[in-house]
């Protein structure tokens, strides 16, 4: 479970680095120029405090004068004032654009990426889990784009700090006491570079120790993305209004006990303590006493100084304070490079993800926009498997659509019939075989105008959080008219005469308390009024009613053929009593189309499957209801029967 960071070459960690700045920059232009200054000002102001407040002393400690106290007192007063609002100006602008990048970092180059990447990639099972790996190490421990924005803020500070600390303390070994003390040995370069050394060698322990603290976390990084998914999988599972019905039926809240105590990674006395906790607690207690030795080493080496006249004693705290920022801020700079490093794994998953190339092929043809909607669509010997895996989900498939009419596409269920849609809307393109529109692959037309010639309302459909008029055109501007009107074809007019605001009800209340909540049955409605207001040439129809009864799916069927007017309509479902009116069925087997024809036609062969299925399932129902479910119900519309 335990994993060591790979060891790459650090123009490897900076080449996927960098490339990480460019995409945040490009996500939120301002921030590092915000984080810039608000680090290299926020770095530099004390030392105008420590340099002030040592002029003061000095004077207070020396000659007294006045004057020149009163000039100082006045100078540091007004810069600490210009100063402490160009800080809080600062802080503010860094602190609200980190905030916005954070939310951008986690969504923008992640959702831009979902949105255009082949539909086949975002359902492949390698991709779901590289995207579930990155979020789960940004949850973990930051990593990614978190610890990259963290790092350039403490590089662009720490070295404020260091070179600000620097400048302070040059003075410190340049400043010789009188030849004639007996302290004059502290002049010696020999004696001044073992200073130095001492100086030297601490910051480079703290920075070591710093980094180990770091990477005791980093080498965690699978246990501890575990834990987490263990935690958020169970730990509010109570709280989910969908599961706790689940829950209390079948008693499942002693599995989830079970995984909650099983899984140990965060608890008491767990591996987290033991290689986090432990350890880098006294990692870290040893870097800080390094450091309070170091504050001492460095208060009598000053003291020392200031004793033997090199400087007066005001001088003390500017050092003292100077010294162990330049400290401070080199250990942590030293620091980063470990973090750049344990980073890159993850920098290099998140680019992989990004950069998943387009595998399909992109054409340019457009489709006719035809008056008369006259297309024409042929599956010539097509067969498909989907990526990694070996079952053939559609095999040999031949079938030429009769263009305008109603299409049903039956069979059990795995017998390839969503496949077949899928295929038909180049979600996937084949394996094997062709799909042509017109007697032209469709590969060859550009892909979104090829879309825009199909409305699909599957079967997990799905509808969002905002108003309802919204959902039914997929977009924000809309007219408003052909939105009501294909509502009401679906059957939803009463409910939207119902409705406090009309289309611009919400839909649930996730973002507004007036929301409403519909049920699965109008939901389904509002999903096929969508596709009535996208007014494409093809219809289809996949099982969207799977939910309801048999008797109710038919009768949605038969009277959606009447809106489906001059289109082409596309219907699938494994309840054949469903489909009947329907000009031409296909039935799949197996991946495999093994009759097609019309309902008598189809009935009439008594080995075939569409006799098997029909005798198979016409015995659940009984005789009566099946005839209802089965004959079309031309003179109403779909609204009125609703
Ligand atoms: P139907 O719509 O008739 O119920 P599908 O077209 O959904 O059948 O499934 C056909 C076959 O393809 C089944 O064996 C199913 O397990 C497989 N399949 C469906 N979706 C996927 C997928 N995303 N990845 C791998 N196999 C799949």
């Amino acid at each position: 479970m335990e994993k060591e960071t790979k060891k790459r070459s650090w123009k490897e960690v900076l080449r996927l680095h960098w490339r990480g700045v460019k995409v945040l920059h490009e996500t939120s232009p301002h921030f590092f120029i915000s984080q810039v200054s608000n680090g290299v000002v926020g770095a530099l102001t004390p030392y105008v405090t420590i340099w002030l407040s040592a002029r003061i002393i000095n004077e207070l400690a020396g000659l007294r004068r006045p004057e020149e106290l009163r000039y100082w007192v006045i100078l540091t007063l007004v810069t600490e004032i210009l100063l402490g609002l160009l800080r809080y100006g600062l802080n503010q602008w860094a602190a609200a654009l980190d905030k916005i990048t954070s939310v951008r970092e986690d969504l923008g180059p992640y959702v831009k990426k979902l949105f255009t990447m082949d539909f086949a990639d975002v359902d492949n099972q390698e991709n779901k889990e590289k995207l579930a790996t990155i979020t789960a190490s940004q949850n973990y421990a930051g990593l990614g784009f978190y610890t990259l924005r963290i790092a350039v803020c403490k590089l662009v500070s720490n070295t404020a700090g260091a070179l600000g600390a620097l400048a302070l303390t040059v003075s410190l070994f340049t400043t010789p006491v009188s030849q004639g003390s007996p302290l004059s040995f502290l002049n010696s370069p020999l004696f001044l570079a073992a200073v130095l050394g001492v100086i030297l060698l601490v910051t480079l322990v703290s920075g070591y120790l710093n980094g180990r603290q770091n990477s005791l976390f980093l080498n965690m990084n699978d246990e501890g993305n575990l834990g987490n998914n263990f935690f958020s999988a169970f730990a509010f599972i109570g709280t989910r209004r969908k599961a706790s019905v689940d829950m209390r039926l079948y008693h499942q809240v002693k599995v989830v006990r079970h995984y909650m105590r099983e899984n140990k990674t965060f608890s008491y006395g767990g591996p987290y303590e033991k290689k986090v906790v432990k350890p880098g607690s006294w990692y870290g207690g040893f870097s800080a006493s390094l450091s309070a030795v170091l504050t001492g080493f460095v208060y009598l080496f000053t003291c020392l100084k200031a004793w033997a006249g090199a400087f007066g004693v005001g001088y003390v705290t500017q050092y003292v304070s100077a010294v162990t920022a330049l400290s401070r801020n080199i250990s942590s700079l030293l620091s980063i490079p470990g973090e750049l490093q344990g980073n890159a794994d993850t920098m290099e998953l998140i680019f992989s993800f990004l950069d998943i190339p387009h595998s399909m092929y992109q054409g340019s043809l457009t489709t006719e926009k035809r008056a008369d909607r006259q297309y024409e669509v042929e599956f010539r010997d097509v067969s498909f498997k989907y990526p990694n895996t070996e079952i053939w989900a559609l095999r040999h498939v031949n079938m030429k659509f009769q263009v305008g009419r109603r299409l049903a596409v039956v069979g059990e269920n795995g017998s390839g019939k969503t496949t077949f849609i899928k295929l038909l809307c180049r979600l996937y393109d084949p394996t094997e075989g062709q799909i042509l529109l017109n007697g032209i692959d469709i590969r060859k037309y550009d892909y979104r105008d090829y879309m825009n010639i199909f409305s699909v309302v599957f079967q997990d459909f799905q509808l969002i959080a905002q108003p309802l008029g919204n959902n039914v055109a997929g977009t924000m501007e809309y007219d408003r008219a052909r939105a009501e009107k294909a509502l009401i074809d679906a059957g939803f007019g009463d409910r939207l005469a119902e409705m406090p605001k009309g289309l611009d009800t919400y839909l649930y209340k996730e973002l507004d308390k007036e929301g409403v909540e519909v049920s699965g049955g109008e939901a389904q409605k509002i999903a096929i009024a969508r596709a009535l207001y996208k007014d494409a040439p093809f219809i289809i129809l996949d099982e969207p009613t799977a939910a309801l009864d048999p008797l109710a799916e038919a009768e949605i069927y038969s009277k959606f053929d009447q809106i489906a007017g001059d289109r082409t309509a596309v219907y699938i479902s494994h309840r054949l009593s469903s489909c009947k009116f329907c000009d031409e069925i296909a039935v799949f087997d197996h991946g495999a189309v093994v009759q097609q024809g019309g309902h008598e036609e189809l009935l009439s062969n008594e080995n075939g499957k569409y006799h098997e299925l029909w005798h198979a399932q016409a015995q659940y129902y009984a005789q009566e209801g099946m005839e209802a479910a089965a004959s079309p119900l031309p003179e109403r519309s779909l609204a009125e029967g609703q």
